[in-house]
């Protein structure tokens, strides 16, 4: 045997222990923060400020309140709250008790709402009175609902039994303990996925994939102590795409925001200096107009990360007027959202609005945490060439990657199959090692044999001057197999002429990409501003 091998000089005596190895986690961000910067601001929420010092406190304060209500390790804690700090507050102190945070989707129905607080045991739900008369609903059909914690601002006093937000964190006193997971990959955050792909799936976030998520994600958008972030993206979302931590680490400021309102949102921005914001294409086309309309542009110019659905080129475009600077995004719940993003290159700077428009919609290269993205050519069964054609579907791995979904194992084992986490998106490789989506692997139209992006002919529909927002899915067709059907929301105030629109497409378009259907008024959306597909379909089957 050669020596060589057989030689541990590099781990004789060498063992990790507790001054060389600590277990990743984000919680290690808020300590750091309250030490660094006490008297800075962490969060505003409305007229309310919190120094950082203060809001390590309130955390620690829930922790304690939530181990006193009997709360331990493996225990999952529900939220539903909108944007405020209480939620900001429960993605720390929830952590710190050692038990898993569920912040739950604010437009559910009672039903759903119901199954999640089931399928998740939540033992404790903290809510905001605003969402009582739904909560009632949710509780109503379980054998064993959780103790409920009420937040009374905006939506008055609460009417369930249970305890009350602030007065329970009084009863807590002021605790000092620290409580750091004992392994890295346990369990902080379950998150259900928005459900546009059938039933609610458990995804389970690891304290580890937490932590390098906040870190990459605040790499990749230029993140530092003078951030000042507006919680436009709901931060039930994939925990706002890490954001919730990732601020926290740069100790940066969190700006609050209870109700996404586009004047409100301008307002905001001007008034704290917003340097940061997120969310998807249809959020930031909705603030856009209203700031067209209204002649106002950013006094300053403040970064967007767009994410969640592709950006059509007319909106990259007008963001860039008015004084965005746009960061493209593409993730899914399971990668703890952002798993790629479009690097603008040196030489793009110089490219005319239409080439770089184009470049930018493309969904990109892998996000820090990520170790690797493929596209993946299951019929040839082979990597798809770099060549911006072959079509496949995305496979992603790396760190920032959930546990799985719980009590799930058969879906788990599926979504992770060949050691790739495979995402059911179809995309191309362009040479420069670009991704480009082209389509939901179930929302290819095969029209004739032939395939057809949906995206594509959306980009097309986006760039007619009275189209607000389209969509285009697959409607069944005796000659076809399928044929394009487009839903239109057409500009407010702007008459809408189908033969107009398709004379556009034809202008633009190979003619069996063309819609052979045009249903015009507004589309049904998910609460991240996503257009549900599968509602329209099921409108074209029923
Ligand atoms: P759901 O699958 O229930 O909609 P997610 O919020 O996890 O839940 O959605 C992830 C999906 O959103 C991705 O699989 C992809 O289809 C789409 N998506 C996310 N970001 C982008 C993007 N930048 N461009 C195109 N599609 C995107």
């Amino acid at each position: 045997m050669n020596d060589k091998y057989n030689n541990d000089k590099y781990e004789n005596g060498l063992d990790r222990n507790a001054a060389n190895y600590a277990a990743l986690t984000p919680l290690s961000f808020l300590r750091r923060s309250a030490t660094v910067f006490p008297d800075k601001v962490a969060v505003i929420d409305d007229d309310m400020t919190l120094d950082y010092r203060t809001f390590l406190a309130r955390c620690r304060r829930l922790a304690a309140a939530l181990a006193q209500s009997g709360v331990g390790p493996g225990d999952t804690v529900a939220v539903l709250a909108p944007n405020g700090h209480e939620l900001l507050e429960a993605h720390y102190g929830v952590a710190l008790a050692g038990a898993v945070l569920n912040a739950l989707n604010s437009r559910l129905d009672g039903a759903s709402l119901g199954f999640i607080l089931d399928h998740g045991e939540a033992r404790v739900l903290i809510y905001d009175t605003e969402y009582e008369a739904v909560i009632k609903d949710a509780l109503a059909g379980l054998t064993t609902p959780p103790r409920t914690v009420a937040i009374e601002r905006d939506g008055g006093p609460a009417s369930l039994d249970g305890a009350r937000y602030e007065a329970w964190l009084d009863t807590a006193g002021d605790p000092d303990q620290w409580r750091t997971p004992a392994d890295e990959w346990d369990a902080i955050t379950l998150n259900y996925t928005s459900g546009t792909t059938g039933n609610p799936k458990g995804v389970v976030y690891h304290h580890r994939g937490a932590y390098l998520a906040a870190m990459s994600n605040a790499m990749a958008f230029e993140m530092n102590a003078d951030t000042v972030y507006l919680w436009t993206l709901p931060m039930f979302h994939c925990n706002g795409w890490g954001y919730t931590w990732a601020i926290t680490a740069v100790g940066g400021t969190h700006v609050c925001l209870r109700k996404v309102d586009p004047d409100l949102i301008y307002r905001r921005m001007e008034e704290r200096g917003v340097t940061h914001l997120c969310g998807a294409p249809v959020v930031l086309n909705m603030l856009l107009a209203d700031m067209d309309q209204r002649g106002r542009a950013l006094s300053r110019p403040a970064r967007f990360a767009l994410g969640g659905a592709a950006p059509p080129s007319s909106v990259i475009r007008k963001a860039r007027e008015l004084g965005f600077d746009i960061t493209h995004l593409y993730g899914l719940t399971e990668t703890f959202g952002p798993a790629t993003l479009c690097v603008p290159q040196p030489d793009w700077a110089a490219l005319p609005t239409e080439q770089l428009a184009a470049r930018m919609a493309r969904q990109g290269v892998i996000n820090f945490a990520v170790n690797d993205a493929r596209v993946y050519d299951h019929e040839r069964r082979r990597v798809a060439p770099a060549d911006g054609e072959t079509l496949g579907e995305i496979q992603l791995r790396g760190n920032t990657l959930m546990k799985g979904y719980l009590k799930n194992p058969e879906t788990t084992a599926e979504a992770f199959r060949d050691g790739w986490y495979n995402t059911g998106d179809l995309a191309v490789m362009h040479p420069d090692h670009y991704i480009e989506i082209k389509d939901r692997a179930k929302d290819v139209i095969i029209s004739g044999g032939e395939n057809i992006s949906s995206l594509e002919v959306e980009e097309v529909l986006y760039r007619h001057p009275r189209v607000s927002e389209a969509a285009v899915v697959a409607m069944a067709d005796d000659k076809w197999g399928e044929v394009p059907c487009a839903f239109i929301d057409p500009r407010p105030g702007l008459e809408l002429d189908v033969d107009d629109l398709i004379g556009f497409c034809r202008q633009h378009l190979a003619g069996f990409k063309i819609p052979k259907k045009v249903v015009l008024g507004a589309l049904p959306k998910t609460v991240t501003g996503k257009i549900r597909k599968n509602v329209l379909r099921d409108r074209l089957a029923g």
